[in-house]
């Protein structure tokens, strides 16, 4: 719809201007520090950065209603840079002119209802909220379009001409990077760092196809991380890992997204995620925090989080009661089959904890939980996801056995609604898929497909057919008739077909 046509009142909210002043804040310190620096960690006390807008004047002036109308009147807008996260431009980085933004049809996934099949199989109504339609295939594009338009921000205002933005992944936040990196051309090269063998080989095709520098290193996710933080500590190079606040940022958008899709009323809702780093986790609760704030939203949802019991840092620490990050103890991790959440020692350990609390304080009760799941529910959890017309991954698998396990444990109710973060698309992971139809998961995962469950292609090799098409050597006459004629019989007689 074109600018004109919109109500008269809503037209000079439509396309925002530049009017925040953000900074970043130490965690633990509290330090400010200005914007005009790349920084990932805290340069007092190297404890992790949160963003905040000092011009937060603005954003209250307007009060609740109104933003709900500027939001669902921009829905309608054709213009570009606000046609993914940045619809919610004033509440994600409202300092980067509008021309810097780097869209790539991130944002604004669907959510898609659970048949009554799996509802009944779970316990309540829920929703998946498919982030598996990001361009790169999984949520972390949210981030990295907030991150990479920053850079792209940054380069602009200070006269960089060459960048080189490096991470360390479990699979998805290199696909990203690299994807946003490659449409940035020349000016920004990227280099990945991916533990050997600990990603699926559609997560090291994404990368290499971008034209990254990839570079594999023995070792699991924790330990890619450490080398990536060295690397950053001592040389120029822009940081995109999640301890990178711009990505956090970006991810909020998941929550603005679930808050106008249900009409501003998410007081009923539980919204389920895998945690494996904690950013997305941190970035969903501030989100809602934030909407909260302005009365977008009356109430907060409740937050589950979910771990497998094969890389259960964060659980254990809320197991214990809430003792602040002294407490935390990092662990080594073992197989799973949510190979994107196996991390041990999360990076983002310091604001989940802040921000959980927050929440919780906000909200007035306790809203978030984490629970625990087996590597046994969560592929069952994918495979009978999919089996009902979804595109869950294994961390979306974990979300719905996360869900059902919350039910168990009193924390949701079968009143409620889920919402479920499938955090990549199920094509990503498919490896698992196959392992689990052909019972081929090594020991220490602990999975037994259910035989139900499986499936594998028939090959159609009818005894009485002797001929059959080869490469350039087409059948003809009565070979063609005698192939359609058995391979039909062969396949009515499996499938069980009536004779008209
Ligand atoms: C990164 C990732 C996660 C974990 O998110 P964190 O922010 O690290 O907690 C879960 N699922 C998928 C598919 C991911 O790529
Ligand atoms: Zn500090």
């Amino acid at each position: 719809m074109k600018i004109e046509q919109f109500p008269e009142e809503i037209r000079p909210y439509l396309i925002p201007e530049p009017k925040g002043q953000m900074f970043y804040q130490c965690l633990g310190c509290k330090t400010e520090f200005g914007i005009d620096h790349l920084l990932y960690t805290c340069p007092d006390c190297g404890s992790v950065l949160l963003l905040h807008n000092r011009n937060q004047k603005h954003l209250k002036d307007k009060g609740g209603a109104i933003w709900q109308k500027i939001f669902d009147y921009r829905r309608m807008l054709n213009h570009q840079p606000l046609k993914g996260i940045f619809r919610y431009y004033e509440f994600i980085a409202p300092i980067i002119p509008l021309e810097q933004i780097i869209y790539l049809g991130e944002g604004q996934t669907p959510v898609v209802k659970a048949n009554d099949r799996l509802r009944d199989m779970v316990g309540l109504d829920f929703y998946f909220k498919d982030d598996g339609l990001n361009p790169s295939a999984s949520f972390k594009d949210r981030g990295m379009a907030c991150a990479l338009s920053f850079i792209n921000h940054f380069a602009k205002t200070h006269q960089t001409d060459s960048m080189l933005a490096i991470c360390a992944s479990t699979g998805d936040t290199s696909a990203s990077a690299a994807l946003y990196a490659s449409y940035m051309g020349d000016f920004l090269k990227s280099a990945v760092l991916l533990p050997r063998g600990k990603v699926t080989e559609q997560q090291l095709a994404q990368p290499l196809g971008s034209g990254a520098k990839v570079l594999e290193i023995q070792g699991v996710f924790d330990d890619c991380m450490r080398v990536v933080e060295a690397l950053a500590d001592n040389y120029h190079v822009a940081l995109l890992n999640s301890k990178n606040s711009w990505r956090i940022l970006g991810q909020e958008s998941f929550s603005f997204e679930i808050a106008q899709d249900f009409d501003y009323s998410v007081g009923d809702k539980a919204v389920v995620l895998p945690i494996g780093n904690a950013g997305n986790i941190t970035a969903v609760m501030s989100g809602f925090l934030k909407f909260h704030r302005e009365g977008i939203i009356a109430e907060l949802p409740k937050i589950i989080g979910v771990q497998s019991k094969h890389a259960d840092p964060v659980y254990r620490y809320y197991l214990e009661g809430d003792a602040g990050i002294e407490t935390f103890k990092p662990i080594t991790v073992k197989q799973s089959v949510a190979q994107a959440a196996m991390i041990g020692n999360p990076v983002s350990m310091p604001r989940v904890i802040h921000v959980a609390r927050n929440y919780n304080q906000v909200a007035g009760e306790r809203r978030v939980f984490v629970v625990r799941v087996t590597e046994q529910e969560i592929m069952d959890a994918m495979i009978i996801a999919n089996r009902n017309g979804n595109i869950a991954c294994t961390q979306g698998g974990e979300s719905m056995a996360g869900l059902k396990k919350a039910l168990e444990e009193g924390y949701v109710g079968p009143e409620e609604v889920g919402i479920l973060d499938s955090t990549a698309h199920m094509l990503k992971f498919l490896p698992f898929q196959e392992m689990y139809f052909q019972d081929s998961f090594e020991p220490e995962f602990n999975i037994k497909p259910r035989p139900e469950l499986k499936n594998a292609p028939t090959w159609i090799r009818p005894k009485d057919l002797r001929k059959y098409p080869e490469p350039g050597q087409p059948l003809q006459g009565e070979d063609m008739q005698a192939f359609v004629r058995e391979m039909t019989k062969e396949i009515a007689g499996i499938l069980n077909l009536k004779k008209k």
